[in-house]
Order: structure tokens, then sequence, then C-alpha cells
């Protein structure tokens, strides 16, 4: 069955650019798009072990071709009900200090607007989420020459500090030399110049490992300290790592307790059942040449689903 999968994405992937895009995202319950980045460089940078996160010059390309091709839309207007046809909202990830320095420049010469979802706990470099300490890690390891892939999820964030400790790093150190976090200031400065702040749980731990509670302890904290400093006119929370493993009750909680008016998975071009619930799609992914090809095998997949009835998510 993988093997079929695979076999079927591949060919998927090869007959897609025969398509123009308009001709693959067209028709009814196909959702907004959503596409997500965590940050944009040109530097070498240790995050690079997560995602393949664009340079400069390719995020500039894959902007070219959204607005080529479908309307920028704000957080607000994702959230009006108006009519989603051919648009999109452009979303990122995990605070990080790209985010203020190369993105929102470009952003702002572009004319788009976008929404950054942030983790109060790593807000002006208090601390590191466990797969970056794991990312530093493997990059540490791999100038000495010994390949690594530490992997590490939250439960096992003590014996990633104990790695650490083992070969004299400090994370305090690196926090305060590197600070790969947005500070408080600079986030303030991007409320200020019209882009949207949302949160991304506490501090970003693999929600399916967590019950119910906790799932929705994470929100929750998260979403007041969101509120508290910023008052976002949308209140908006996405799902660290997905939103697999999140039960329907949950959802129903977070409706009840009005924490949030929209939230986000990472399911790709998916349909959603919930109303304010949305999928997106990460544009950091290894291979894609460009955004017209990865567009157009996402949305040529999407509607092949459709056709097996396979296109709804799913978060268990
Ligand atoms: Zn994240």
């Amino acid at each position: 069955m993988v093997e079929k999968m695979k076999i079927l994405s591949e060919l998927i992937k090869k007959i897609a650019p025969n398509f123009s895009i308009h001709q693959l995202s067209k028709g009814h319950e196909v959702p907004v798009l959503l596409p997500y980045y965590h940050l944009v460089s040109d530097k070498e940078h240790p995050f690079h072990y997560n995602y393949n996160f664009p340079s400069t010059k390719r995020f500039r390309k894959d902007l070219d071709y959204l607005l080529d091709h479908f309307d920028p839309i704000s957080l607000e207007e994702l959230h009006s009900g108006m009519n989603l046809r051919n648009t999109f909202h452009l979303t990122f990830d995990d605070g990080l200090r790209e985010c203020y320095e190369i993105v929102a420049p470009i952003l702002k010469e572009k004319g788009v607007s976008a929404t950054f979802f942030i983790n109060p706990a790593f807000v002006d470099n208090h601390d590191l989420f466990h797969r970056y300490k794991a990312a530093v890690l493997n990059r540490f390891f791999a100038k000495k020459g010994v390949k690594t892939e530490l992997k590490k999820t939250y439960a096992d964030l003590l014996s990633l500090d104990q790695i650490a400790e083992d070969i004299g790093l400090k994370w305090e150190e690196y926090l305060d030399e590197e600070k790969p976090y947005m500070s408080m200031e600079q986030l303030k400065q991007m409320d200020e110049d019209g882009f949207t702040i949302g949160a991304h749980s506490w501090d970003h731990p693999e929600f399916w490992l967590l019950d119910e509670e906790r799932q929705l302890e994470e929100v929750k904290e998260s979403m007041e300290w969101l509120v508290a400093n910023f008052n976002p006119k949308i209140k908006a929370f996405a799902f660290p790592f997905t939103d697999f493993g999140v039960s329907d009750s949950v959802f129903d909680a977070i409706h009840r307790k009005r924490l949030c008016d929209i939230t986000f998975g990472t399911a790709g071009i998916k349909t959603e059942k919930l109303p304010t619930h949305f999928q997106r799609l990460q544009m950091e992914q290894v291979g894609s040449k460009n955004a017209g090809q990865l567009l157009k095998t996402e949305y040529l997949s999407f509607q092949i689903k459709r056709l097996l009835d396979q296109h709804v998510a799913k978060r268990d």
C-alpha cells in the first residue's frame, strides 16, 4: 500500500505541471489557499534540519507566483465569511527573528498581509523549542563529522538538555548570542505594521502526546497571553506540528469557552468539516522546484482525493 501510494504521488508530481493552476484550483469544496513557512534566510541556519526553508530569492518568487494567480487577503477577511475563491492568506509559525528582519520587509514591499503564530514561552528568547534544540545539537555533531538525527519529542527534553550539558553548550548563552526568536518589541512593531499575531501553544509540545485537559490548557494559556499582550481583532491559534490527535470535544470546548475565533492545522490542501478551522499548506517541502510546481501537485492530489472521497481532513 505504501509503495503504491509512493508511485501514485510520483505520478501526480510528474503530470501536475501539464495543467494550469486555474484548472486545478477550481471546483466546489476546493478550500482557500493557506501557505505557511517558518523562516526565510540566505544564511546557513541550524533549523534546516527541521525545514527546507527558502532563500530570499526563492521566497520572492513564491510570492510573485501566489500574487499572479491568487488575491492576498487578511485574517479578518478569511474569518469574515466572504467568498474565498482564488484567495490566499500567508502564515508563519514559531516567531523566529527572520520573520521580523527578512519576511516582514518583503511582505510590506509587496503589500501582502500575514499572520505570525508564536509561542509565549520563547518570546524574547527565554527558551528554545525542543526540536530546535535537537537541530542545534545535530549541527554541532555534524561539524565534528558525526551524523546524528536527534528528533526528540517534548518528553525527551531532559535528555536533550543533558546532551547539551555534556558538550558544554549552555542554552542561555546560545539564546543570548543567536537570538533565534523575535523580541516583544519586534512583535509589537509587527502588530503596529498591520500584521496579525496569533498563538501557537505555550511551548510547542506534540499535542498528540497530551491528554485533552493538557491540550486545552496549552490553547487557553497561550490565547490568554495573546489577548493580554496584543488584544487581536481576530483571536487565531495554529496547532503546533499538526492538529492530529485533537478530538472534536477539544474543539467544542475551544468554541464554548470562546478561546479562539479561528484555528489552523497543517494537513495541506484539505476540506474541513469544522467551520472555523482551516488546513494550511507547508511551502518548505524538499524537492519542490518552485511554488507553481508545488501548488499544482498539491491541487491535483486534492482533486484526485476528492474523486475518491478522501479530501476531508481527519484527526485520528
Ligand atoms: Zn511550530
